[in-house]
């Protein structure tokens, strides 16, 4: 290495440094050599070191994102089988480029428990998180029970706000549980205040007909539908558990009688 090049890998070291990028360093030196090898003009040069830093930061950041947006598993698009699921795929397909969320479109996820509505959701919110969009996840109760402490402390507004900051917020396992009215109207004020802003993913066991039960008010219930689904893609998944599949149990009871599974 001649004298000159030493001082500029010094130099290169000391700005990399105050840029907060010290990747550069690594990348600027391997890249060199392809590009004398190849013949690069500078400005390719230049464009290719930066372009790396770029998606360095953009996976790191999604990969906090995802951290952040408490999945409990990890699930993603790739590793779903699509041929248990046929009916979905041209659909969570056109979900995965994230239009939805841009256009702060919805997707509520309906079907019978083990087909994989869970899975889909998480998997749509890892995808988001790639694309940039700070997503949170959590089951109905667990939302209404976020929303009725910040009720009680007198910060609704504010904690809706707050919410709002989120391209995506995913509401898992509507109709598990039934509400009452309180937290019925609790759930309401956060659809609403979602309305036409920023996504809502949805899952349920249970068609639209049933969520007057879970509302404990047909009307509530019809309102909150029709904001949920003006502007939203309804996924219906079929058929058996998927986790039940191969073991010669075809139907689970259609009310089940353990809690414990948190994955429903
Ligand atoms: P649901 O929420 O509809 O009750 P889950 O999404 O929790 O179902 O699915 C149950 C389990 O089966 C999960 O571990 C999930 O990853 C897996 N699973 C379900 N459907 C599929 C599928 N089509 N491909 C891969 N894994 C699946
Ligand atoms: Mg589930």
């Amino acid at each position: 290495m001649s004298t000159k090049t030493t001082d500029a890998v010094k130099q290169l070291t000391y700005l990399a440094g105050a840029l907060k990028a010290p990747r550069i360093l690594d990348v600027a030196g391997r890249l060199a050599d392809q590009a004398r090898d190849a013949g690069w003009t500078f400005e390719d040069y230049l464009a290719a070191v930066l372009e790396r830093e770029v998606s360095a930061r953009n996976a790191s950041g999604a990969e906090l994102r995802i951290r952040a947006a408490g999945f409990g598993a990890r699930k993603t698009l790739e590793d779903f089988d699509f041929d248990a699921q046929p009916t979905v795929r041209n659909q969570v397909a056109s979900l995965a480029s994230g239009g939805f969320l841009t256009e702060a479109r919805n997707v509520v996820l309906l079907g019978p428990p083990g087909t994989g509505k869970t899975h889909l959701a998480i998997a749509l919110g890892v995808t988001a998180c790639r694309h940039g969009h700070r997503v949170l996840f959590a089951t109905a109760t667990d939302w209404v029970t976020r929303l009725s402490d910040a009720h009680r402390a007198g910060r609704l507004p504010a904690e809706l706000t707050k919410l709002r900051r989120y391209g995506l917020i995913i509401i898992d396992e509507v109709g598990y549980l039934p509400f009452e009215q309180d937290a019925a109207n609790l759930f309401f004020q956060l659809v609403s205040s979602r309305y036409e802003h920023a996504s809502l993913v949805l899952t349920s066991n249970l068609p639209f007909s049933g969520w007057g039960g879970v509302f404990g008010d047909q009307v509530v219930a019809a309102a909150m539908i029709d904001r949920i689904v003006h502007h939203a893609d309804v996924l219906t998944l079929k058929g058996a558990s998927y986790r039940l599949r191969n073991r010669g149990i075809d139907t689970l009871p259609s009310i089940r009688t353990t809690t414990n599974d948190t994955q429903g």
